[in-house]
Formats: C-alpha cells, structure tokens, sequence
C-alpha cells in the first residue's frame, strides 16, 4: 500500500467536491468514524452518495436530516474491507465539524477523516480493522503521527458524537496496529 499524491494506490478513488487547503501542511491526527445510511444497513451506494453531494434524500425517512449537507472524509472502509476514498490526503476533508483534540480546536485542519461502515453497536468485522491498522501505519510512518494520536469522533467532540461507538475494539485496534501485518491472521 502506497500513497500517491494524496491518493492511497488500494483505495478507489471518488472524488468528493466536500474539501479545501488545509491551512497549514500539518497531519498530526487520525480520527475514527462510524457511518451507516440508514443506520444499520451496510453494503449501499448511500454513504458515497452523501460524500458526493448526490445523496437522494427522499430514499428513505431518516434521510430528511441530511438535505444540504456537506461533509466528508478522507477514506471509508467497507465492512469487507474494500476501501474508498474521497478526499486526497494533504486537502481538508469535512469529517470532525466542532471539535477539539487536547484543547486544541477545529480538528479537520489538521487530521486524516477514516470512516467505518458501522453502528455504534453493532460491532466492526476483522477485515476493517486488518485495512484500519494497515492505512493507520502507513499514515503515521509517512507525517511521523505519534500512535496515540489515532482517537474517535467521540473523543473530540464528546457529547455530540458517540462514533464510532463502544463496540470498537481499542485495544484489538492498538495491538493489530503495532504487530507485524503478517501476524494479522492470529490475531484472533
Ligand atoms: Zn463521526
């Protein structure tokens, strides 16, 4: 896996017009999101959708709160682990919105966006956290990211966001991040 001009070369790339010039060059922070549309249904083209601004909002019910919105992340990992990305890696994506990462504000001007296609309850297959750890360990070694500056949504605006929920696994997370990627398999 390889990162070129902003693109990660596994990842198909769909362009998200939801993004602008950091303000600074920094990458310092990775934030951890969980998404579904509707909520626990996985597999759709409706998480694209809405990164792209094309999502039909008359689709389904709980879609009325998404009209004119616009947001976006870097990378979304599908359940099966296929990755998607909408937003090159030195652009801002627009993932965070109000936030702060130890007491610093307006996290997206200096963070990596990753969504997992998930519920805060609903658990997160293996294959998304074999693709999370392998992105996460190519990001930090490529901005020299110190490890503990990988946090969920929920982490940086607490009270308003609970992604990617209680269901993910920290500590599976952290010990797959810092094994060998060919130990993966027997990590469980
Ligand atoms: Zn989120």
């Amino acid at each position: 896996m390889e990162i070129d001009h902003g693109w990660l070369d596994a990842a198909e790339p769909q362009p998200s017009p939801n993004c602008d010039t950091r303000p600074s060059a920094e990458i310092s922070l990775i934030v951890v999101h969980g998404i579904s549309l509707p909520a626990g249904h996985f597999g759709s083209a409706y998480v694209p959708d809405l990164f792209l601004n094309r999502l039909d909002v008359c689709a389904h019910p709980d879609f009325a709160d998404l009209v004119g919105v616009c947001v976006s992340s870097h990378l979304l990992i599908r359940r099966d682990g296929q990755l998607i990305q909408f937003v090159p890696f030195h652009e801002r994506a627009w993932h965070a919105g109000e936030s702060s990462f130890r007491g610093r504000p307006g996290c997206n001007d200096f963070s990596v966006g990753i969504e997992l296609e998930g519920t805060d309850h609903s658990g997160y297959d293996l294959k998304q956290y074999q693709q999370l750890a392998a992105v996460c360990r190519l990001l930090l070694a490529t901005w020299q990211i110190p490890a503990d500056h990988i946090v969920g949504h929920s982490d940086i605006a607490p009270g308003r966001k609970t992604d990617p929920g209680p269901q993910f696994d920290w500590a599976e997370f952290r010990t797959m991040l810092a094994a060998d990627p060919s130990a993966f398999d027997s990590v469980r």
